[in-house]
């Protein structure tokens, strides 16, 4: 059995270069690793061109490190002709007729698309139980959640099926999972990567993110997933930057703080324990680190469920039967028909939240409710802004527990929020944050840490994690 796929990706590439292996190689790799692990459920579509195409990419680019390098793509990003589902009923059978703007990129740069992977219905939930096709299994004990929303992407990577997917990440969906499965995940900053063709969640927090083995290689899928696009008017208008830019270059100096917050007893301690000797590393390392108190943390998971509900029940007001996917039989009014389909269509979570939202913006309640939570989030932003103007960057842990059983009851829909309670901030002031694998429990289950940026920082926040992910690695930490 071949293993080019556990090659850097710069290695994948020499031996394309050299006609050693060919795009097909990769991709019938791939296919086959997923075969071999269809128990995880990562993928709920395989791409049945991916060989075809393959076949027909043409001469290597020499100067195109992508060229011919297989890429998973969570199941809400459209992808022309080939099935974007949600993970719903709803869109059981949907088959875009375009392509999302970052597919557009990635097709451009000749990567091939092997699949759509699994995920919470509509990205709503922390543990991508919510699927309509069962959930992902985390790789590293199948009985254990691989995380949401973004769980198959973060399955398919941790398992090594294929060194790339995207995931999205309206409130640590990205962030999370990686945490869960041992893997790099990056929210980039709100705005830097195009939303067109993202089914819409929350179109104030939503944004697209790489899901990498590694931190360089992460840095080098943003780079190709920026960039403005008049498709998105929340797009950002930024020059090209490289990501990788400040690898390598010392981090001594560096200005980190640490909330308070995120050292607290809401995390697990041994999780907090590996965050202190991460702490203590920097430190000794010439890196200044202080424990800041920042007092809007913990209300931004409240914030977030009046956000995200709001603005997703607008958002799914879209799915009737009429224009998209699944419409209910047995009807003999059109009101009938839309009331059924949403019925039969939609999964209890999703219409518990279309629910809640719609009353959250009925009325005076959208002043009550929604106004009022818009207003906190800009106090929030303004305390990190206050922290950015004396730091570099803020870290902490990812999650606050390893992952846990598939088992678990969550018949309470408040307790997964709690998943959430360090991630979310980030998605509420629109920031750049990344997870790098730390840690392990003693049943061998990884754990991670976020490194949160000013915007439009990611490449600082590359620079420091690839410091720590050499620390880690060469056991210094
Ligand atoms: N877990 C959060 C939720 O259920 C975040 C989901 C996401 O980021 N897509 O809403």
């Amino acid at each position: 059995m071949s293993k080019y796929l556990d090659l850097s990706l710069e290695e994948i590439h020499a031996l394309l270069v050299k006609k050693e292996i060919t795009p097909l190689t990769l991709v019938e790799e791939a296919l086959s690793r997923i075969k071999e692990q269809e128990e995880l459920n990562a993928f709920i579509t395989i791409n049945d061109k991916a060989k075809e195409i393959a076949q027909n990419l043409g001469e290597v680019e020499e100067d195109n490190l992508f060229f011919g390098i297989p890429i998973a793509i969570k199941d809400n990003i459209m992808t022309k002709d080939l099935r974007t589902t949600c993970a719903s009923r709803m869109l059981e059978n949907f088959i875009p007729i375009y392509d999302a703007s970052v597919i557009e990129k990635i097709k451009e740069k000749k990567m091939i698309i092997i699949g759509k992977t699994n995920m919470d219905e509509f990205a709503m939930g922390s543990t991508s139980k919510t699927s309509f096709f069962g959930p992902p299994k985390n790789p590293v004990d199948k009985t254990k959640i691989a995380g949401g929303s973004s769980g198959g992407s973060a399955s398919c990577v941790g398992a090594d099926l294929v060194p790339f997917a995207l995931g999205s990440d309206t409130g640590g969906s990205i962030r999370q999972p990686a945490s869960y499965t041992g893997i790099v995940g990056m929210k980039p900053t709100y705005g830097r990567i195009s939303r067109y063709g993202l089914v819409a969640f929350a179109s104030s927090l939503d944004q697209i993110g790489p899901m990498t083995r590694n931190v360089y290689e992460n840095a080098l899928l943003l780079n190709l997933l920026v960039g403005h696009d008049a498709k998105d008017l929340t797009s950002a208008k930024k020059e090209e930057e490289d990501f990788t830019r400040k690898i390598g270059i010392p981090v001594k100096g560096m200005k980190i703080a640490v909330p308070k917050y995120f050292l607290s007893d809401i995390v697990k301690p041994i999780i907090r324990e590996r965050i202190e000797e991460v702490i203590a590393f920097l430190k000794k390392e010439g890196l200044s680190v202080d424990i800041v108190d920042m007092k809007y943390l913990d209300h931004a998971v409240t914030l977030y469920q009046i956000i995200a509900m709001g603005e997703a029940s607008s958002n799914l007001a879209r799915f009737d039967g009429v224009r998209y996917g699944f419409r209910a039989s047995d009807v003999k009014t059109v009101d009938e028909m839309y009331k059924k389909t949403r019925q039969l269509g939609f999964g209890d979570e999703v219409k518990r939240r279309i629910m809640v939202g719609s009353y959250l913006l009925s009325g005076k309640n959208a002043k009550i409710y929604y106004d009022k939570a818009l207003s906190i989030r800009d106090d929030m932003k303004k305390e990190f802004d206050n922290v950015f103007a004396s730091y570099d960057l803020i870290l902490g842990p990812t999650t606050t527990t390893e992952a846990y059983s598939l088992e678990e009851d969550m018949s309470d829909p408040l307790k997964s929020f709690l998943d959430d309670v360090l991630v979310i901030p980030v998605n509420m002031a629109g920031l750049p944050s990344l997870n790098i694998p730390i840690g392990k429990t003693k049943e061998n289950l990884p754990f991670g840490m976020q490194i949160i940026g000013n915007s439009f920082e990611e490449a600082t926040i590359y620079q420091l994690a690839s410091f720590l992910e050499g620390g880690i690695k060469d056991g210094r930490i």
